[in-house]
């Protein structure tokens, strides 16, 4: 079978469903695929986003969020307002952290529902295979597509068929549901015992918690880790997933030929929290936009790159300088444990929440 579309969305997360909704929304013939055969399933994520004030302060030139935020009040699990970050030795730094919690698997149907309503036709359970120019192999069909996007994820096998320059570091990261009260605060914890390389955490959802360490030393079992960071807090949990996050900032290429690259897929995440539901809607939205303007109107796709490099570019490479400068303390205890003191609550505030670049100030009153 061959078939023919304007648009080819390949992996129905976050990016590539509001790529979808909003290159259909301009008119654009759009299918949008998923290996999964149920969207969102299965969840391996933190389930934390920023609220819609905190993303317009951390990236101030970010289009669309009024039309991407708030996130619907009935996916809402949690509302968040603080960060308590805990050094090797137990010492605790409380700052503001304005988000909320979801289910990830209902909010990745909802955007791919919104995608579905504005004219993309979904295929779940349809895997890419191959891409020969415009020729795209799936485990379902082939198809000719004019445009392609790789929302695909970190390992992104639509980048690498297209031959794109990545070099992404993946770091992996494991997580679970525990049952419990949790309060509003999200609560990481520090040190090479407990997260080698990385942090963990315990992020409330109301009635349970979702529970989870992210590392850099790939080889390490996560699972001894998890069980361990989980007993050590009283708490249980039956299943765990695993999986990666870019963490050395945006891809160097996110446009070759007929293929544009998107969300994890570019590294479209904050490496200083490991963050990127949310950025990958916003690159999302302007990489189905773009699509769209090439197929209805001839532009160039090469201008998706620089637009998401003028929006973000200067944000997500602050906050990969602000990881590596992390990574530094992050290799001995001690240093870490002297780096938080340091910094204190308002420097981990400035490298975690503001992508290391500071506090915005509130605008001058009249
Ligand atoms: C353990 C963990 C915790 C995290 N916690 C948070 C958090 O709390 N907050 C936050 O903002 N971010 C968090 N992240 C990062 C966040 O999950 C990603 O940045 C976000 O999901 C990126 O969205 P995406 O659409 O680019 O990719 P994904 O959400 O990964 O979607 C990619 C889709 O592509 C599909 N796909 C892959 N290969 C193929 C193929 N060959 N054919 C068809 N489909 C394919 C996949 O099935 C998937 O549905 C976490 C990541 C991990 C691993």
């Amino acid at each position: 079978m061959q078939n023919r579309v304007d648009l080819l969305v390949v992996g129905a997360g976050p990016a590539g469903s509001t790529a979808a909704r909003y290159a259909a929304e301009q008119g654009a013939d759009v299918l949008l695929i998923d290996k999964k055969t149920e969207i969102g399933v299965p969840v391996c994520c933190g389930e934390l986003l920023p609220s819609r004030d905190l993303m317009a302060s951390a990236f101030p030139n970010a289009p669309g969020l009024d039309e991407l935020f708030p996130i619907e009040p009935a996916l809402v699990r949690r509302r968040i307002r603080r960060i308590i970050a805990t050094s090797p030795r137990g010492r605790g730094y409380e700052f503001p952290m304005d988000g909320c919690t979801v289910d990830r698997d209902a909010f990745d149907r909802h955007l791919a529902d919104a995608a579905v309503c504005r004219g993309a036709v979904l295929q779940a359970g349809t895997k890419f295979l191959r891409l020969d120019g415009r020729r795209v192999t799936t485990s379902q069909g082939v198809y000719e597509a004019d445009v392609v996007i790789a929302a695909d994820g970190p390992l992104s096998p639509v980048c690498r068929a297209a031959g794109m320059a990545r070099h992404l570091k993946l770091a992996p990261a494991v997580t679970c549901q525990a049952a419990g009260e949790f309060g509003d605060a999200v609560r990481i914890f520090f040190g090479n015992g407990v997260a080698p390389g990385g942090y963990a955490w315990i992020i409330p959802k109301g009635g349970r918690a979702n529970v989870g360490l992210g590392i850099q030393s790939p080889g390490t079992p996560l699972r001894p880790l998890l069980d361990a960071f989980l007993a050590s807090n009283g708490l249980a949990a039956d299943s765990m997933q695993a999986g990666f996050v870019p963490v050395s900032g945006p891809a160097c290429e996110t446009v070759r030929g007929h293929v544009l690259a998107v969300g994890d897929a570019a590294g479209h995440v904050v490496a200083s929290n490991g963050g990127g539901i949310t950025i990958a809607m916003v690159c999302g939205r302007m990489a189905g936009l773009a699509a769209a303007r090439h197929l209805l109107r001839g532009d160039p796709l090469a201008a998706y790159e620089r637009e998401w490099r003028t929006a973000m570019g200067r944000e997500l490479e602050s906050a990969a300088r602000a990881k590596r400068w992390m990574d530094l303390s992050l290799r001995s205890d001690f240093l870490l444990e002297q780096a938080m003191s340091m910094l204190g609550a308002g420097g981990l505030e400035r490298l975690m929440v503001y992508n290391g670049m500071g506090r915005p100030r509130p605008p001058a009153r009249a």
